[in-house]
């Protein structure tokens, strides 16, 4: 078992592990690929995103640069011509999100009323300042485009709100352009959209602006776009909304998010990554919130490659190291045949010249007894011939012993050949009690034949099935206590049955089948009186193989065995 597991199990292990570590690596740097892939994906989309609306507002800073010079070229522009710059510069048409494009100067509040009238009359429609009330300066809108759209807004103060002030300070002060955060309307029937305002400033000819001091002293007025939210973000975004991507914004100060393109809310329902970057315009800065739906930011075939080099590279593992296993396993059998070949081998040929140098001296030692007790050389005491028939006995036994552990060599050997012929069961069972009777007597048993009369020839090894009988009985004989019943019956059915039955010690149940192996004696109370080598059974059970029969023990301790031989009838025929 111990080589076992160093010769086959520790080498499969360890290919396994080899295999495993590979698959391993490459899982995860297939995640890590995946990963990175991941994050390109979202630096791609995000700098898509936020191109797309530094793009488009620096279009519009432009434009606005433009409308300053369109005022600074002429000190009298008018709403028409400023309706044309507009119109000419198509901004609003190709640009969607913008709602309108605006002017507004500064006026003292001295110079409130005369500015009120004279843009009333140049206009010839009342030009009112709002909201009321008393203020150093105001800034009113006086030019916006498309006019018949925005009308309302025309007059309104935009440094009344806070929200625009900060922008328009901060456009002053920076000489930059400047945007606000979301702002509504100021007149509600324009509804109430949330717009952003980018403001551009202008100052006086003539005065210094290289400070932020000095630009506050030159200030004139502001150019200005407003842009509803919602427009401009979605003339911005291309529509991903099934994309598993989106991102919201927030303008300037506000920190929710004002707008958010098409499947964010469903997005952040689920399992998510989110990223935020920030783009700052012109004093304000736009925060970009990005959500992606985990599962869909790259294709699906790529996030299951990971799962799949797992699982295939754990089937290609277990595969490997059971081939490894397999292989070795063949391999390690094949040895241990060959040992165990080459140990019965040696054993054989040691069994069987020593059975051979001891049979020669035991044979003769046979033959000298017989020529004394026949007399040979004189007459013999009786006290002589007693111990000489004792020494003869013994040496028959040992003879006995020496053949069987011969015929066990050839057995095993495989060069056991069977000389067949037809013979007479009951012939052999009664000869067997005969040759037995000595030990029979000795012992006081009472043996019980029972052959029917009406007897059917067996085709087989006479002298070997001799061998099997002669076997059971003496263990029969053995293994009874002195005044035994032994009976041995005979059936001619299908098969020919030899029954041998005791009265004797039995045999306990677990081990009745180790007593047919090679040189087993079992431990009992006559084993050590009776003597006997462990053969016994072992050649009987192989006899019986060899006529294609079998052997059966039906035993109890302290009640006594029961063998059963089952022996098929054949012919020479069919016998082979
Ligand atoms: P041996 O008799 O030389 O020991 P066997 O192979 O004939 O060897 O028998 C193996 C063992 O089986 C014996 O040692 C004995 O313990 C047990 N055995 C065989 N026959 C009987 C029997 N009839 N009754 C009790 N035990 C038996």
């Amino acid at each position: 078992m111990r080589d076992m597991q160093r010769t086959v199990y520790i080498p499969s292990l360890v290919v396994f592990a080899a295999v495993m570590a590979v698959v391993m690596i490459s899982f995860f740097m297939s995640r890590n690929s995946n990963e990175r892939e991941i994050v390109a994906e979202m630096q791609a989309y995000e700098q898509k995103s936020e191109d797309a609306v530094r793009d488009r507002l620096i279009v519009f800073e432009e434009t606005l640069r433009a409308g300053i010079g369109v005022l600074e070229g002429d000190d009298d522009v008018t709403r028409g011509e400023w309706a044309r710059f507009i119109e000419t510069s198509a901004v609003i048409k190709r640009y969607p999100g913008a709602a309108a494009v605006g002017y507004a100067p500064i006026v003292k509040a001295a110079d409130l009323n005369a500015f009120s009238d004279e843009t009333s009359t140049r206009y010839q429609r009342k030009f009112v300042v709002y909201p009321e009330g008393a203020r150093s300066e105001y800034v009113p809108i006086v030019f916006i485009a498309p006019q018949e759209e925005y009308e309302p807004i025309l007059g309104f103060d935009i440094s009344t709100d806070a929200t625009r002030r900060k922008a328009l300070e901060t456009a002053r002060d920076s000489g930059q352009a400047a945007v606000s955060s979301p702002v509504q309307s100021p007149v509600d029937q324009l509804g109430s959209d949330q717009y952003f305002v980018m403001y551009m400033p202008q100052y006086e000819l003539g005065l210094p602006i290289d400070t932020a001091e000095q630009r506050k002293k030159a200030i004139k007025g502001y150019v200005y776009v407003g842009f509803g939210i919602s427009s401009f973000m979605g003339s911005v975004s291309s529509d991903e909304s099934d994309s598993g991507r989106a991102f919201g914004i927030s303008i300037g100060d506000t920190q929710d998010s004002t707008y958010a393109t098409g499947g964010y809310d469903s997005i952040i329902a689920g399992r998510h990554r989110t990223a935020e970057s920030e783009v700052s315009i012109g004093g304000a800065a736009i925060t970009f919130n990005y959500v992606y739906d985990t599962g869909s930011i790259l294709p699906a075939y790529m996030n299951s490659r990971s799962v799949a080099v797992l699982v295939f590279g754990t089937i290609t593992a277990l595969l490997v190291a059971g081939s490894v296993w397999l292989t070795l396993l063949g391999k390690s059998n094949q040895l241990l045949l060959e040992k165990e070949r080459s140990i019965n081998e040696a054993k054989d040929s040691l069994l069987s010249i020593a059975s051979h140098q001891l049979r020669t001296p035991a044979t003769g030692v046979k033959q000298y007894l017989g020529l004394l007790l026949q007399g040979f050389s004189g007459e013999l005491t009786n006290q002589q011939r007693m111990l000489l028939e004792k020494a003869y006995a013994s040496n028959e036994r040992q003879l006995k012993t020496i053949n069987e552990i011969l015929y066990l060599a050839r057995l095993d050997a495989g060069r056991i050949v069977l000389s067949k012929t037809h013979f007479s069961i009951a012939s052999v069972v009664r000869d067997t009690v005969t040759e037995l009777s000595d030990q029979i007597k000795t012992k006081g048993h009472v043996v019980r034949l029972k052959i029917p009369r009406r007897e059917k020839p067996f085709y087989g090894d006479e002298h070997m099935i001799r061998m099997a009988v002669e076997n059971l009985l003496t263990n029969a004989v053995k293994y009874t206590h002195q005044k035994g019943v032994i009976s041995v019956r005979v059936t001619f059915g299908k098969d020919l049955k030899i029954v041998v039955e005791d009265n004797g010690i039995g045999i306990p149940e677990d081990q009745q089948q180790e007593m047919f192996n090679q040189f087993v004696r079992l431990d009992n109370d006559l084993s050590v009186a009776v003597g006997g080598t462990g053969i016994g059974l072992y050649v009987v059970q192989h006899i019986l193989e060899l006529h294609d029969g079998n052997i059966a023990v039906d035993s109890h301790i302290g009640k006594g065995s029961k063998f059963t031989i089952s022996l098929p009838f054949s012919s020479p025929d069919n016998s082979g």
